[in-house]
């Protein structure tokens, strides 16, 4: 009996948190790598930072934000995207751009639950401010290629394409809108009423009927200014240059309002149908303005951290423990004195290292070793202590070995020397 996690939010305990944690070490590690700079910002925002970005029709605003009232009567919003937060953040701090940042944080959506969709889930996002170049939106996409496949993911699908910007897409807006009109009749509840809110949306609905409509609808690429194909063909060439498989889809829109031009797409074809996508972004050149801060333009991704976890599960690999350090076993005091040392000497050269906080039997000792998913036990009793010698078993096979006590650490440190 007692309290469950919040409907859709989830604790993570071993192994699944040192899963998540291994993703966060191999964002930090690889932004780093490519570049970007580390970025928080606050877990909630003024409304309107999200209102006026995403989209009053879009499904975040509409439906999914965690919004409150403060005591002070101020509206606030959970942070359910990171772009119009960062985008804030930097362009407001005066930073010199072009600005390339990146976060790993917690956002909030109140969706319906289910395998793959949580109401507090984890991304990955990337930001590039301050420039309009195709190169910006083929180091993101690279990277968030490269992410995947670092964190084990072997079947990823990348998908692009480009949506136009306000140039051109009005006048696409109200080809598409004059051709939903006359298939109005074929449309999926939702979009019958709301098709002309945001005709664009319409176009990766999920539903089969929508789906119909979209394929045989006019096509945003017939429609393209000089503009957005130059820079398109630019983005295209780039992906071909760093040998990345990319698939063009025509229906390719993304769901918040705010992306012009380039937008993308990582899709897991072992994730449920709905809930494919394990990240996606795109440009977003008017977002800053939408803030009322100077024009910036942008680009980025936000990858879903949950879902790279449950597509790692469903491909039936990365999920390997790295079982590590060694758990010091001692039968006697003299030994457990000794075997207190010896833990802090391990760990003074960087080995994970930890014993009982009793005194309990050998088999007690072993079984905790094993619990506690340690690699390699050291075993101290009276004749290892009078030799200066300590027996290490190695815990994945039992292969065990009596080396001296002052070796114990480098062999921890290079295990197959
Ligand atoms: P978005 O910010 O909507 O473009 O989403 C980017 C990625 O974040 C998605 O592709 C998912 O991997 C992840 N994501 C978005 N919403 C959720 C959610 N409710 N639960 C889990 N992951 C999500």
């Amino acid at each position: 009996m007692g309290f469950a996690p919040p409907r859709g939010t989830a604790d993570l305990l071993p192994p699944a948190s040192e899963a998540m944690r291994r993703l966060y070490e191999e964002a930090h590690a690889l932004a780093v790598l490519y570049g970007y700079r580390y970025v928080e910002t606050p877990a909630f925002e003024a409304t309107e930072v999200f209102a006026h970005t995403s989209g009053e029709s879009s499904d975040v605003v509409r439906k999914e934000m965690y919004t409150f009232e403060d005591k002070s009567h101020r509206s606030l919003t959970l942070r359910p995207e990171g772009t119009a937060p960062v985008v804030r953040a930097v362009v407001t701090s005066g930073a010199s751009l072009p600005f390339k940042g990146y976060y790993v944080e917690a956002m909030w959506r109140y969706g319906r639950p289910q395998k793959g969709r949580l109401r507090e889930f984890r991304q990955l996002g990337v930001e590039v401010l301050g420039t309009e170049l195709p190169g910006a939106d083929v180091e993101t996409i690279v990277l968030g290629a490269e992410y995947l496949r670092r964190a084990g993911l072997r079947d990823v699908r990348l998908e692009v394409n480009s949506i136009g910007d306000a140039s051109c897409r009005p006048a696409y807006r109200e080809t598409l809108l004059a051709y939903l009109e006359r298939n109005r009749g074929r449309l999926h509840d939702e979009h019958k009423e709301r098709y002309a809110d945001n005709p664009l949306r319409v176009l990766d609905c999920r539903d089969d009927a929508c789906r119909d409509v979209a394929r045989e609808a006019p096509r945003i690429r017939d429609h393209l200014c000089n503009g957005c194909r130059e820079h398109f063909d630019g983005v295209l060439r780039g992906l071909d240059e760093a040998g990345l498989a990319w698939e063009r889809v025509d229906t390719l829109v993304r769901g918040l309002d705010y992306y012009v031009r380039t937008a993308y797409e990582y899709v897991s074809p072992v994730l449920p149908e709905g809930q494919a996508s394990l990240g996606g972004g795109g440009r977003y050149d008017g977002l800053a303005e939408l803030l009322g801060l100077p024009a910036t333009p942008g680009v980025g991704f936000a990858l879903g951290l949950d879902r790279i976890l449950l597509a790692m599960k469903e491909e039936g690999g990365g999920a390997a423990e790295a079982v590590c350090g060694v758990f010091v076993v001692t039968m006697g005091a003299e030994a457990r004195r000794s075997g207190g040392e010896l833990v802090r000497e391990l760990r003074a050269a960087g080995v994970p290292a930890q014993m009982a906080f009793d005194e309990r039997s050998l088999k007690g000792q072993l079984r905790t070793a094993d619990r506690a998913g340690a690699g390699f036990v050291a075993i101290l009793g009276e004749r290892e202590v009078a030799d200066g010698t300590v027996t290490l078993r190695r815990l994945a096979d039992g292969v065990e070995e009596t080396v001296p006590r002052g070796d114990v650490a480098s062999r921890m440190t290079r295990p197959d020397a």
